[in-house]
Formats: structure tokens, sequence, C-alpha cells
């Protein structure tokens, strides 16, 4: 019988392809990736804004490729970025006239680690194939992966009706929202054939099926998956704004990644007005490492505080240690090998401080209401301290530094034990 954990970590087989030296699918880890909301053609603010992705923990960055000047400015966008030191793949993202743009502009074409193209709307519905596959015969000729993706949205209208009707002359056995649902699925396979039929190998084909409702995400995938092992793109399509968008985001991926399907994630979030961009890349990165599929950054444990608790500086101490380990970890990743699988707590009383302290590598139990000013530091399970007075989140903060340092650098600092 299967233990928990091996059910998790039990991925459906498929077919790894290669983006630009990120490995999706296969064996390999689940790939986090982003997309750009600014002009392509505008090349400062696009690599501005693919610096931060990347650097935020996107491990591939997609931009919009709509027009001339988006995409002859590509090349200069990639040329930016290794000057910067920066190897992140770019996916051009193509809708209507990839394969105009893609043929008038060959350096666009190479600098791109993949394309994404829509079976919904890569032409005028005559010329569909034809123009479908002249971008699969320019990922031939340059050695690129091609995501086929699929949005309810744009949806191949063609496709829709003839299953509609299909279903209407059984005697309409399946709901519209079903018709639909395989609607999405069969354009991503039908194009996905079409796709190898003119030598794209599998080696070099991803799908992606977007829906923006929950339960038609975990329909879409989980039959995409039953009936295919090419690589999946998976991703909920204008989730929306704040709490909602990660709500919907979370719920529909996390069914889908425990069934062991998919191989990259988006976190597709509407930001905020003048909101921070990279909040998508940090909410995919909690998303698999609270699901235990990877680790990107320690994990800070704090408790939600109540009644007992009438300061806030565990919280504080909670999100600034949080924070610190997050602004970090570019640096510490090369210094201090291994240093995501830290686990840090922060908690608001004896309560469940202790207990909970003690389950981590460092741990702190703050003072509660009535409770006496001293806050036991637990290390590797045991009480090693108590610290008292006014700089007792201070004092810990150096304290988690130190066991850092110690266990993870090898720099021959003192031991916090
Ligand atoms: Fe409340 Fe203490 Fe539990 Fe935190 S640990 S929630 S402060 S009882």
């Amino acid at each position: 019988m299967s233990s928990y954990y091996s059910q998790v970590f039990d991925r459906r087989p498929s077919v790894g392809v290669d983006v630009g030296g990120v490995k999706i699918g296969g064996s390999a880890p689940i790939v986090v990736q982003s997309m750009t909301n600014t002009d392509t053609a505008d090349i400062d603010a696009t690599v501005a804004q693919v610096a931060a992705l990347h650097q935020a923990g996107s491990e591939i960055v997609r931009i919009t490729v709509d027009r001339d000047e988006s995409a002859a400015a590509v090349p200069k966008i990639r040329e930016r970025l290794e000057r910067l030191g920066l190897d992140v793949p770019l996916v051009g993202d193509f809708h209507y006239i990839g394969h105009k743009l893609l043929a008038d502009h060959p350096a666009c074409a190479e600098a791109l680690a993949k394309y994404r193209i829509n079976p919904g709307n890569v032409g005028f519905k005559d010329k569909k194939d034809k123009q479908f596959a002249q971008i699969i015969e320019m990922a031939i000729r340059n050695d690129k992966p091609v995501r086929i993706g699929v949005n309810w949205g744009s949806l191949d209208q063609v496709l829709l009706t003839r299953l509609m009707d299909e279903n209407h002359d059984k005697g309409g056995p399946l709901s519209a929202q079903e018709v639909m649902q395989e609607a999405i699925v069969q354009s991503a396979l039908l194009s996905a054939d079409l796709a190898e039929e003119i030598g794209l190998p599998r080696e070099r084909i991803i799908l992606s099926a977007k829906v923006s409702q929950v339960q038609d995400l975990i329909a879409v995938y989980t039959e995409l998956a039953r009936r295919s092992d090419h690589a999946l793109h998976l991703g909920l399509t204008e989730a929306g704004m704040g709490s909602k968008g990660i709500v919907a985001s979370s719920a529909a991926l996390s069914i889908v990644l425990q069934q062991g399907i998919g191989d990259t994630i988006r976190i597709s979030l509407t930001p905020e007005p003048g909101g921070d961009r990279t909040r998508e890349v940090q909410v995919a990165q909690e998303l698999l490492q609270v699901m235990g599929f990877r680790q990107f950054v320690p994990v800070v444990a704090a408790c939600p505080g109540c009644g007992r608790t009438t300061s806030t500086v565990f919280q504080e101490l909670a999100q600034k240690i949080e924070d610190d380990l997050r602004r970090n970890m570019p640096v510490w990743r090369d210094k201090y090998p291994g240093v995501e699988t830290l686990n840090v707590a922060v908690m608001g009383c004896i309560v469940n401080g202790p207990g909970e302290s003690k389950h981590a590598d460092i741990g702190i139990s703050l003072p509660g209401t009535g409770e006496s000013p001293a806050a036991p530091v637990f290390v590797d399970g045991k009480k090693v301290k108590t610290l008292r007075g006014p700089n007792i989140a201070s004092d810990f903060e150096a304290m988690v530094d130190a066991y850092i340092a110690n266990r993870f650098g090898n720099t021959g600092q003192e031991d916090p034990n």
C-alpha cells in the first residue's frame, strides 16, 4: 500500500522538454514560470521586469510578441539580460500573426527559448492549418520547443461547433460544459498530433489547456493527462485579483498536482494597481513548497495569535524573519547549500510555543500576556537559551543567522548550541 508521502511524489510520467536549459517534464522538478506585463517593445521596462521575475524565482519568463516592434526588441532584450548575467529562458507568446513575426524576424525566432501558440487563434479559419504549420516548421528549423496553449476564451469555434452537433445527434449525453471541456482537450491533442505529423518531436511539445473555473481545470487536465504523455503546463487563467486569485489558483492546481499531474506552473494573478508582479512567482513557489514538491526558501511557522497575545511582537518578528530569509536567498543559495530546508518557528506564547519550537530547527516562544517576560529559544529540539529584555527580537534574529552560518556554511562561526 502506498504511504501518504509516496502518493504525493508519484508523478505522472511525461516526455521531458528542454526549454533553454530548463527541463520541463520527464523526471525534472516542477518548474515555476511567469509572464511580463510590459510592452515588449519597451526594452528597458521588459528587461527590468524579466530580471525581477527571474530573481524572485521564475525559472522561465514569457513575454508578449504581438507586433514587429516587439519581435525586433526580443534579441535586444536577450542580449541585455545576458550582459546582466541572467540566463533565463524567454518564451514568446504569439497570437494571430506569430507565423509572420517569426518569419520576418529570424533573430527573434533564434533568441526565444520556446514559442507559445494558441490553436484557437493561430490564424484565420481557412488558413489556420497552414499558419500553424509555418510556426511548427520554424520551431523545427530553430530547434525550439513549442507550447500548444489552448485557452477556453479563444477556443477553436469550428471544433466546438462540430462537437456540439455530434453531441446533439447522439441525444445530448454531455452537458454544454462537458462539451466545452472535451473541445479544449481535443484542441490540444489534435494540435499536438498535427505538430508531430509536421515533424516536431514529442520532446519539443508542451501542452496547456487554460480555463478560468476551478472545476473545469481539474476536469480538463485530468483528461488531458489520461490521454497523452506530453509535458503539461498548469495554470488557471483569469484567476483574478488578490486573495480570490490566489485561492482559486491554489485550489485548482493543488488538486491536479496531488494527482501527479503537471510539469510546470504559472499562477496568473491580476496585479493590484502599482502592485508587484513578482507576487505570482512567490505564490507559485509557496504552493509547490507547502505541498512538499520543492523547497525554495526556509519555512517560518508562526501561530495566528489570540487573546493571550496583546502585543504584535511575534507577528512582526515572524514577518521580518521571513522577509529577511527570502531577500537573502539569491546569495544564500550559493553560500549556504541546503538552507532552503531550514524550519524556523516564531510562536506567541507558552501554550503551543515550546512544542512547535522543538519541532523546528530553531524556534522561539515569545511571552504571552501575563507570562514572565522570558522567551525560551529551542535549537534542534533542545532549549538552549532564554532571551529577556527589550532586544528579544534582534537577539533571536542574530541566533537564526548564526545557526544558518554554522549549519549550512561551515564557516567556523560559533555554534549557537
Ligand atoms: Fe494563542 Fe499562544 Fe496559541 Fe499563539 S501559541 S495562538 S498566542 S495560545
